[in-house]
């Protein structure tokens, strides 16, 4: 896998807003929000996509979304609700290729997405 900025932000390489890591995860505000809140939770392991998840990471992803839930509660939106999205690929509009779940809250959020 190509290196990416989010592969140097879990490595401690580039700055960022970090709000929760641990061995396997870290979790980090969003650099252009689209949201008042908008955090990205990424895994260590560097996953391209969520094309590249194989049965061996099924706790690992599972680990991605708990740590969303709690960082959603922490932010003090867990109630009034909140939207986690992992954007697949081009027309999925992924543009950083290692596996991030976006947490978006703290408005209203459109469905169906554009
Ligand atoms: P994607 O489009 O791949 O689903 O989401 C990538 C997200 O990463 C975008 O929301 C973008 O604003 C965010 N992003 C891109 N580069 C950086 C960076 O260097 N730092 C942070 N904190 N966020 C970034």
């Amino acid at each position: 896998m190509s290196e990416t900025v989010f592969g140097k932000i879990a490595r401690g390489e580039m700055d960022a807003d970090i709000l929760y890591q641990d061995d396997e995860v870290v979790a980090f505000r969003d650099l252009n929000p689209q949201a008042p809140v908008h955090i990205l939770i990424i895994p260590r392991k560097p996953i391209a996509t969520l094309n590249d998840v194989s049965a061996e990471d099924a706790a690992l992803i599972g680990r991605l979304f708990q740590v969303a839930s709690m960082l959603a509660a922490r932010e003090g939106v867990a109630e009034q609700g909140y939207r986690t999205v992992i954007n697949c690929n081009a027309q999925g509009g992924q543009t950083v290729y290692h596996l991030h779940v976006h947490l978006l809250g703290g408005r209203a959020l459109q469905w169906p997405p554009g």
